[in-house]
């Protein structure tokens, strides 16, 4: 039975969870979110219910040229998520990983729409895992509905006029209008 147990403890710390046992689990969750749209906040919302901490991490140096500022879009975020108590807003400018270690995360969440997201998401987790083997990428999938929507088509659309109410907040509505002006 002592042995049992003992062979049972070793092999758990093999695998590392032995050492996070009580810890604080904290995800990361990187992106652009210019703007954040509700598909985002229906991943925030489901890794909130796993983790302890969810970091939403705002990309800045994206190749991508933003609409929105660095603290305009944490902002959005905040106050998009201010009802998730465990839900923090921060923004990075190097390597995910360096970002992830630093903030002592176990993974990194990405959301998936389609099979269209899945090279690139692939390849992505790939790199990072060879970068940062003890950090785990975890992809989730939002609500069906969510799952045509994306930053780029909602500021399209609201570029041209049309109803973006259904697809993000209304505080980033009333942005994405203002930026019509
Ligand atoms: P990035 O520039 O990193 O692609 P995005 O802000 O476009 O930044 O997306 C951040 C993450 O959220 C990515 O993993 C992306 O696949 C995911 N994502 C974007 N839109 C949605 C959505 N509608 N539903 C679920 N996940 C989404």
């Amino acid at each position: 039975m002592g042995r049992f147990v003992e062979g049972g403890r070793k092999s758990l710390a093999r695998m590392g969870a032995g050492r996070d046992v009580g810890a604080v689990r904290t995800v990361i969750y990187p992106g652009s979110f210019d703007p954040i749209t509700n598909g985002h906040l229906d991943v925030i919302e489901r890794a909130a219910k796993l983790f302890d901490r969810v970091i939403v991490a705002v990309a800045v140096n994206s190749s991508k040229a933003p609409l929105f500022t660095k603290d305009q879009r944490q902002a959005q975020i905040t106050e998009a998520a201010a009802v998730l108590g465990n839900v923090e807003v921060s923004a990075f400018d190097g390597l995910l990983v360096d970002f992830a270690r630093d903030q002592k995360a176990q993974a990194i969440i990405r959301g998936l729409r389609a099979v269209s997201d899945f090279e690139f998401e692939f390849q992505l987790a790939l790199m990072n895992r060879k970068l940062e083997p003890d950090i785990e990428t975890i992809f989730m999938m939002p609500r069906e509905t969510y799952t045509f929507l994306s930053s780029k088509l909602v500021k399209e659309i609201a570029q041209l006029g049309g109803d973006v109410s259904a697809f993000v907040s209304p505080h980033v509505e009333r942005a994405l209008t203002e930026c019509r002006k």
